[in-house]
Formats: structure tokens, C-alpha cells, sequence
């Protein structure tokens, strides 16, 4: 080989070798920069591995830390509940009652010493044992007091009730004398939960409390037995005083010993008047006051009161006035006597303590959808009034104004308390304005039903034919009462404030068909007036309207009729029609004892019999109708009351209640068997009571009893009784007098 081919060979291994290096050298390059990108991303790999870890430990870090808090958490939690559980049962024993736990299975899983105790001490009683057994150890070991009932029955008893959703309380008395009360109750779990608690001193208190009522009961009957019988022993001697009083009165007296006697008569009165108040009051603290309805006229009933108070009124020289809306039935359902007894309280305070001015008693009324009627009763007076501060308390008990101004006022304290009482049994309510030195208006609100169909004024069968009427008075409100009455009747109507007044209008040429007079009033009275128009030749009838128609004796003769103030609407109507049909008619008829019926002396006495066990009271009647025309006897108790009433057959008994032996509702009702047997006239029977309100009212209806007449006896009532109760073919026994507080009529 030559030197060029082996320079040529070389050179081409050489080359070649260059060629491998190169190649070398990129695949080294290659792989140096696949490394260089491998240890990248392996370094990237580690960096995020070691933050992993990191966190992987800063999580087990505070993981670690969290465990140790549960830890601390638990252990606290743990020692706070047996804390709470130490507690809980330290306080479970130191409660004296006993208290325990019982499982589903009522296995008792808990208790304290004071349940524990319940068992004597008895160590079969533990945890674990059966509610059951536990009775039965009650029971059999002589531990609770079976009081001789049945030992079976009892604990059946006992453990029935645990099978009650709701268990019923229990009270179980111990032989050792303490009272237990097992209060159980089911958990939501089906467990039951027991306290047995000691309730011996409440049920010794209880019983304590229990004998101490009973005591007062007791005490409290004898009470008003006591005070019945007091008020009836006062009573009876009182009547006789008062009675006697008013027949002295009757004699004759000078000045001194009159006063006297009016002295004893009032002051007996007003005894009686406290008696009644503080019998009623007892009544109603004993809740034993009853209301007796029954149809009564309302209008009638106010008017009586009125009649009653007007001699006080008078000699107060206070005006006593009625305003009973004309539009309003006066018949309603109530009860009367209470009703007399509310209108006397308030219209007898009303009087008592007015010095001048005028109590004005008004009633209105509204009806309602129900056909019941709203009454409002006022009674206003321009007396004292009471101050602001004691207006809250004088409804109540023993509660008087305690002031200057009406010390000089006696009372119980007793009358507003009563009334407030009885307008509430009614249903009511009552009120009072008022303004000191201006006066007082007190007023009550009832609903009652109308006794009959409503009737809104008198039904004018004989219609009032007179055109123009004149009226004359001082008092405003007098004149417009009567205005309004008048007007409703057809009237037209003329005022005039005095008789001067009067004389001028009718001097003007004014004709009237009627003129009604007052009778009290300054300058001219009503008699005076009357005369100086007949003078004037005025020839109208004339009323005279008198709060005093005795007084009006003897100036009556130009007087058509004279009419008891305040008027009754009825009775003003009665004498306007007769006006308008003048002729003799029966009630018209001059009472004149110089001309007695022709037929009089054909007619026998009326027969009186009288039941009055008390002597002073058969004294006192006997006095009272000393001078009536009557042929009277005396029963001295219900048994003779019916002894004589077969054999003296009297016109009308007036029978005492209260007698002994028979009283008078026994006699009224033998009586009346009597008559129902053989079919005799019934006879009128007049119960004669200690007191309108004694509540025994029913009682004497239902014995038969027609009326009844309160005592103290007065002439007036037993008057009007016997002239109401005169049979057609007895002698008018009074036909010599009128009973007084009627209407005279002398046309
Ligand atoms: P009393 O028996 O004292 O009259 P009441 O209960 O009837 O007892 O009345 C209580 C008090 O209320 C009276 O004492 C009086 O102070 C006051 N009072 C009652 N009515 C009136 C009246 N119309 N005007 C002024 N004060 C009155």
C-alpha cells in the first residue's frame, strides 16, 4: 500500500473518527441536556415534595395540638359532669323529700336518704328492686296506715296508677303519723321519676284551717241568729213605743210634752231604721239576700217613697219633685220591697242632707231589641255634696264623709253599701257626681222586663176634652214636669211663676179649662189665689197641688180637687178626665159625714180580727182604730187566730207573723186549707212583719198571705187597708175620714 493510500486510509479514519466524535459530542450533548432537564424537574419534584411535607407536618403539628385540646376538652367536660352529678345528688339529699329513679323495667335505679327512710331503715330496700316490691314492703311491714282498707286493693291500687301515661298524685298517710304525697312522673324514655313528698304540716295547717272555718261558720250562724233574734226582741218593744207615740201625738198636748212625744216617736223610728240597716247588711254579708220579682208599678212605687219623705222635705222647706218619663211603661218585673228600699236609701239621703233647693227624683229609659227596658234612675239633689276624696269610699261599709259639714248628720254608714248591694243583685250599676256645696246626683241603672204589654200613656178610654190649661208655681222644674205631662194629654199650656202672674193673664181675657195651682208659694198661696180668681169671677176648675193636703184644710172650697204632690200620672189623668165629663160619679162624691148613704143603716159593721201575741201591739192597734166604724177582735196566736175566724168569720185578719204556738203563715195556711175544703170566700189575710225586707216575703205569699203592712204600725196604713178591703155589704168603716196621703176630691 502506497503512502498515499495508507495518508488516504488514515485520513478517512480519521475523518471518520472525527465524524463519531462529532456525533459523540451531540449525542453526549443531548443527553447532558436531558439530564440537566431531568435534574430540573427532579429538583422541582423534591421542592414540592418538601413543602408537602411541610404542610403534611405543620397539619400533623396542629393536629397534635388539637388531640391535646379534645383531651383537655373531655377531661374538663368530664370532671364538670361528675361535678354536676355530685352536686345534683348532694342537692337530691338535701331535700327532705324523698326522691328516686326507676328504669324502663321500674327497677329502681337511684334514690336518696329521704326515700330510703320511708322503709324503716329496711335493708332489702336497694337499688335494683321492683317498684312493686317496694309497695308491697310499704304495705305488709306495717309502714303505711291502710285505715282499714283492704291491703290488696291498696297496693293494686298503687301500682295501677304507674301505668297511667298521666299518674295521678297520691297521698298516702304513714302509721307514724306523716302524710306522703308520691308525685310520679314517666320520662321520654319510658324510665319514672318519684317523689314522695311530706306534706304532714300542710295537712295539719288544712285541718287546722278546715276547724277554724267550721268555727266561724258556726259562729257566724249563731251570729245572725242572734241578730234576728235581737232585731225581732228590739223590735217588738220598739213598735209598741212608736206605736204609742203616734197615738200620744193624737192627744191632746202642749207644745212641750208634743215635742216629747214627737221625740220618742222619731228617735224610735230611727232605732228601727239602724236595726234593719245592719239585719240587712248581715244578710248580704252572708250572701243570703234574694230578690223576689213579681209585676210591680215602678212609678207608684218611687211615689210612695216620695210620699213618705215628703214630711221631712216639708219641714226642711225643701221641694220634692218626680220626673217619670211619660213615654215609658211604669209597670215593670222586679222586686219591689228592694226596689222601695234603693229609692228610700238615695232619696233619704238626698233629703237628709239638702238644706234648701230641691231633690228632684227622674226616670228615664230606653227599651231594648229584647223588648227589656234600660231604666236610669236619678235622684239630684242641691244639698251639701260630698268631696272628690271621699267619693271612691262612701259605697262602702261604715263609710261616712267625715267632715264638718256632716257631722251633724247621723246614719249607720250602712245605707250606700246596702243599695250598691241590691242594684247589683239586680244587675245593675250605680254612680254618683258630685260637687261640694253645688249637691249630689246619684244615679242607678236597671233592666227589667214590662210587667204587661207596653202602654205608653194611660189609654184614653174617656179622652181628655179640655183645650187649654194654666199652670202656676215657683219651681221651674215643677212647671215643666207639668208642662210636659199636660202637653202629652192634648193640652196647650200656659206658665206662670206666681199668683200675681196668673191673676195678669187671666185678667188679659185668657179662658182656661183649667188651672193648676201650687200651693206653697211666696206672696200668694195656692188657696189665696183661688180665691182672689173666683173673685175675679173666674169660673174654671181649679187644682191644688199640695205636698201638704192637710194643710190645705179648710181653703179648699174653690178647689175642683187637690192633688197630692209630687202627682201620680195616673192620678192628674183621673181628675182631668173627670173634669172633662162632669156628673156625680161615685169617686167624686163629697166625703160628707153630715150626709151618709140612705142606705147605711141597712148594712152591718165591717169585721176586723186582729192576731197579735204582744199586748202593747194589740194595745197600740186597738188605739189606732179607736175610731173607726168596726166590729174588732183579738187572737192572741195563730191557733186562736183560726179558732175565731170560724166562729167571727171577719171581713179581713191582720196577722201578726212572728207568734208563738202557731205562727201567722201556719195560721194563713190552715186557713186557706179550710176555705179550699168547704169552698168559702177566701178571706183577705194582712200579714203584719217587723220588716218589709226581711227577706221571708216569699214565705208569706206562699202561706196564702194577700198584703203585708210593715211594723211600726201606722193609722194611715191600717186605714187604707181597711177602707181597700171593705166588702159592699159592711159599713164604710172610715166614712167619717179619708185616709190620709189620698187624694181628696171635693168636686
Ligand atoms: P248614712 O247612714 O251615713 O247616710 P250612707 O251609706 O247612706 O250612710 O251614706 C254614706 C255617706 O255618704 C253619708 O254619711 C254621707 O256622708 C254621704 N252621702 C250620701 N248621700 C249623700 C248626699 N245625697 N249628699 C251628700 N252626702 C251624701
Amino acid at each position: 500500500m502506497s503512502i498515499a493510500e495508507k495518508l488516504a486510509k488514515e485520513r478517512r479514519a480519521r475523518l471518520a473518527a472525527e465524524r463519531l466524535l462529532e456525533q459523540k459530542k451531540r449525542e453526549l450533548f443531548a443527553a447532558n441536556s436531558q439530564l440537566s432537564l431531568h435534574a430540573r424537574h427532579l429538583s422541582d419534584q423534591i421542592v414540592e415534595q418538601r413543602h408537602g411535607l411541610e404542610q403534611a407536618r405543620c397539619e400533623a403539628e396542629s393536629l397534635k395540638g388539637q388531640n391535646s385540646q379534645v383531651m383537655c376538652d373531655l377531661r374538663r367536660a368530664t370532671d364538670a359532669a361528675e361535678i354536676a352529678e355530685r352536686r345534683l345528688w348532694e342537692a337530691v339529699e338535701t331535700i327532705q323529700d324523698g326522691f328516686a329513679v326507676f328504669d324502663t323495667e321500674m327497677r329502681l335505679v337511684a334514690a336518696n336518704g329521704a326515700w330510703f327512710a320511708l322503709f324503716d331503715g329496711r335493708t332489702d330496700i336497694q337499688t335494683g328492686i321492683h317498684y312493686d316490691v317496694m309497695i308491697a314492703t310499704l304495705a305488709e311491714a306495717g309502714i303505711v296506715d291502710l285505715d282499714n282498707s283492704d291491703i290488696h286493693d291498696w297496693r293494686h291500687e298503687m301500682t295501677e296508677r304507674i301505668t297511667r301515661a298521666e299518674i295521678p298524685p297520691k297521698t298516702v298517710r304513714l302509721t307514724d303519723g306523716r302524710y306522703i304525697r308520691f308525685i310520679d312522673r314517666h320520662g321520654s324514655e319510658g324510665d319514672m321519676v318519684s317523689m314522695a313528698l311530706d306534706i304532714t304540716e300542710a295537712v295539719d295547717r288544712e285541718a287546722e284551717l278546715e276547724e277554724a272555718r267550721a268555727r266561724a261558720e258556726s259562729a257566724n250562724r249563731a251570729k245572725s241568729a242572734f241578730l234576728a233574734n235581737m232585731s225581732h226582741e228590739i223590735r217588738t218593744p220598739m213598735n209598741g213605743v212608736v206605736g204609742m207615740a203616734e197615738l200620744l201625738i193624737d192627744t191632746d198636748l202642749n207644745e212641750e210634752q208634743r215635742l216629747f212625744a214627737e221625740t220618742i216617736k222619731s228617735s224610735g223610728e230611727a232605732l228601727l231604721t239602724i236595726i234593719n240597716d245592719v239585719l240587712d247588711y248581715s244578710k248580704i254579708e252572708a250572701e243570703k239576700l234574694k230578690l223576689y220579682p213579681e209585676p210591680f208599678d215602678l212609678e207608684r212605687c218611687l211615689h210612695e217613697v216620695v210620699l213618705l219623705l215628703q214630711p221631712s222635705a216639708r219641714d226642711k222647706g225643701i221641694k220634692l219633685l218626680v220626673d217619670f218619663d211619660l213615654f215609658l211603661p211604669t209597670r215593670y218585673v222586679g222586686d219591689p220591697g228592694r226596689m222601695r228600699q234603693i229609692l228610700t236609701n238615695l232619696l233619704g239621703n238626698a233629703v237628709k242632707f239638702t238644706s234648701e233647693g230641691h231633690v228632684l227624683a227622674r226616670v228615664v229609659g230606653l227599651e231594648l231589641p229584647d223588648r227589656r227596658f234600660d231604666l236610669h234612675i236619678t235622684i239630684e239633689d242641691t244639698g251639701i255634696g260630698i268631696p272628690p276624696d271621699y267619693i271612691d269610699h262612701i259605697f262602702g261599709e261604715f263609710n261616712q264623709v267625715e267632715e264638718q259639714s256632716n257631722r251633724k248628720f247621723e246614719g249607720t254608714g250602712l245605707g250606700l253599701a246596702i243599695t250598691r248591694q241590691l242594684v247589683e243583685l239586680m244587675g245593675g250599676t250605680i254612680w254618683v257626681d258630685s260637687e261640694p256645696g253645688q249637691g249630689s246626683c246619684f244615679g242607678f241603672r236597671v233592666t227589667f222586663a214590662p210587667a204587661e204589654p207596653v202602654q205608653v200613656i194611660d189609654k184614653p178610654d174617656r179622652p181628655i176634652l179640655l183645650k187649654r190649661a194654666l199652670i202656676v208655681d215657683d219651681v221651674q222644674i215643677n212647671r215643666v214636669i207639668l208642662e210636659r205631662q199636660l202637653q202629652t194629654y192634648g193640652l196647650e199650656v200656659t206658665m206662670c211663676r206666681s199668683g200675681a202672674e196668673a191673676l195678669q193673664a187671666v185678667a188679659g181675657g185668657d179662658a182656661f179649662d183649667v188651672i193648676l195651682t201650687d200651693h206653697d208659694m211666696p206672696e200668694l198661696e195656692g188657696p189665696e189665689l183661688a180665691a182672689r180668681l173666683r173673685t175675679a169671677g173666674i169660673v174654671s176648675p181649679i187644682l191644688l197641688l199640695s205636698s201638704d193636703p192637710d194643710a190645705a184644710e179648710g181653703g179648699t172650697s174653690d178647689m175642683a180637687a187637690v192633688l197630692q204632690k209630687p202627682i201620680l200620672r195616673s192620678e192628674l189623668f183621673r181628675v182631668l178626665q173627670d173634669l172633662s165629663y162632669p156628673g156625680p160619679k161615685e169617686a167624686f162624691l163629697p166625703l160628707d159625714p153630715a150626709a151618709p148613704p140612705p142606705t147605711l143603716g141597712e148594712k152591718r159593721q165591717m169585721r176586723v180580727l186582729a192576731a197579735e201575741d204582744n199586748r202593747t201591739n194589740q194595745l197600740v192597734f186597738r188605739k189606732m182604730v179607736a175610731d173607726f166604724d168596726i166590729d174588732l177582735q183579738f187572737a192572741n196566736d195563730g191557733r186562736e187566730a183560726v179558732e175565731q175566724w170560724r166562729s167571727f168569720r171577719p171581713d179581713v185578719v191582720f196577722m201578726d207573723i212572728s207568734m208563738p204556738e202557731m205562727d201567722g203563715r201556719e195560721a194563713s195556711r190552715t186557713i186557706r186549707a179550710i176555705e179550699v175544703e168547704r169552698g168559702l170566700v177566701r178571706t183577705p189575710v194582712v200579714a203584719l212583719t217587723a220588716h218589709a225586707m226581711d227577706g221571708d216575703s216569699e214565705s208569706i205569699l206562699a202561706a196564702g198571705i194577700d198584703h203585708y203592712l210593715t211594723k211600726p204600725l201606722k193609722k194611715a196604713a191600717i186605714a187604707d187597708k181597711i177602707g181597700e178591703l171593705c166588702p159592699v155589704e159592711a159599713r164604710p168603716p172610715l166614712g167619717t175620714r179619708p185616709a190620709a196621703g189620698d187624694t181628696r176630691h171635693t168636686v
